[in-house]
């Protein structure tokens, strides 16, 4: 028999599957609301302009060729990177000891800090992970492909629609010291829900008294909020209590560089010397990996963080994305409470922030939605609020109503 007959069939992944039925769909009415990228008011992918301004400063520059970049990436990438996320006055920046390398965006970052923590932290127990109820899919299969096992922490609240706060701090409270947490640095994906600085704080004073570890993803920096500094906000008062922590970064959604996978990972540590340790060891796993992260992405992002102009049209059009989904909430919002009337309260809507709304639409619901009214979305009642626009939101508004009442 041939060797690979029996390798079992895997099932499709439930977001390509989506996207295959939305497009296999006839109707004209039809909307995809599953897709976790940016589209604009005529529902296509946009291409920040400085993205663009910065693609022809690349072309028309004669010193680059295609050579190999460092292991460890492109250190001005790198660098402005890291002031991005930690902040550009940050002392752990200023005195060494933060480790930041290259990767394959976003999901590459979270892999090689997986893969590190595998190797390297000092586990006392069971290789676990403290992952939210619910959190990115990916993040389980993650863990799980270099030994470590997902363990789920109360997150989402279904009866409130929003943060299970004292859930969460409870599992924080009663897990292992020295736990390692993954925490959504900003727009909490799937379900846009968000601690309030105020309960970050009560967050961090445990995890410090704990002695937990946070593994921090940003996937969504300047996309929630509209403002860069904001979005960083949990992260960098994490580094300013002195927890010890990494953050995985992508510039997918905030540079609309999905497909070019540019993004960072960051590790704090307590000084130089671990740093330069740390860092040699990452080199080490990355060589093995991908020997060297991709070129093109990471020289027009560099671009756009190191020269101060393209940084602030940059900023302009990160605020044109969030504002556009922003605008998009609070109009789904009145359309159901102020002109449908629909039952229940939505005002979650506009309470979540980021890429994604969980609507609270129970499974049944989203089935009819998709069967009846040509909606794609994913059976947990998540929208991504970047697939509603002016020309859709009416009847998106019209048919939740109807599978509602
Ligand atoms: N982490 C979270 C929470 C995400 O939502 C995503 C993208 O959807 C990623 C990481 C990684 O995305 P990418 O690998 O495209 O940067």
């Amino acid at each position: 028999a041939e060797i690979w007959q029996s390798v079992p069939l895997a099932p499709p992944d439930s977001i390509f599957k989506l996207t295959a039925a939305y497009k296999a769909d006839t109707s004209k009415d039809k909307v995809n609301l599953g897709v976790g990228a940016y589209r604009d008011d005529n529902d296509k992918p946009w291409i920040l302009p400085v993205v663009k301004k910065a693609t022809q400063i690349l072309l028309n520059d004669e010193t680059l060729d295609h050579e190999y970049l460092p292991i460890t990436g492109l250190s001005d990438f790198t660098n402005g990177a890291a002031k991005l996320i930690l902040g550009s006055e940050s002392p752990a920046i200023k005195e060494g000891r933060t480790v930041s390398v290259q990767t394959i965006s976003g999901t590459g970052a979270n892999h090689l800090g997986a893969l590190f923590l595998s190797r390297f932290y000092n586990w006392n127990g069971p290789r676990k992970v403290y992952l939210s109820n619910p959190t990115w899919a990916n993040h389980h299969a993650i863990f799980r492909n270099v030994g470590i096992e997902p363990v789920d922490y109360a997150y989402y609240d279904p009866k409130t629609i929003g943060l299970d706060f004292s859930g969460f701090i409870q599992i924080l409270k009663n897990a292992p010291d020295r736990s390692i947490f993954l925490l959504h640095a900003c727009a909490h994906n799937p379900t846009g829900v968000d601690p309030t600085p105020e309960q970050w704080r009560t967050i961090a004073e445990v995890i410090k008294a704990k002695g937990h570890y946070s593994f921090f993803d940003c996937a969504y920096q300047g996309f929630a909020s509209g403002d860069l500094d904001r979005d960083a906000w949990a992260v960098r008062y994490f580094v300013e209590q002195g927890i010890p922590l990494l953050v995985c970064q992508s510039f997918a959604k905030n540079a609309g560089l999905y497909g070019e996978r540019v993004g960072a990972l960051h590790l704090v540590s307590v000084d130089q010397d671990t740093a330069s340790r740390v860092k040699s060891q990452m080199s080490v796993l990355q060589r093995s990996e991908i020997s060297n992260p991709p070129a093109h992405g990471a020289r027009l992002v560099s671009l756009i963080l190191n020269d101060p102009e393209l940084f602030e049209e940059w900023k302009g059009d990160i605020k044109t994305m969030a504002e556009r989904i922003k605008a998009m909430r609070r109009e789904l919002r009145r359309l159901l409470t102020e002109e449908l009337h629909t039952p229940g309260n939505w005002d979650h809507i506009v309470n979540q922030i980021g890429m994604f709304s969980f609507t609270g639409l129970n499974g049944e619901q989203c089935k009819e939605l998709t069967e009846t009214g040509h909606i794609y979305l994913t059976g947990n009642g998540r929208i991504s609020m970047a697939g509603l626009n002016t020309g859709n939101i009416r009847y998106v508004a019209e048919q939740i109503d109807r599978v509602v009442h």
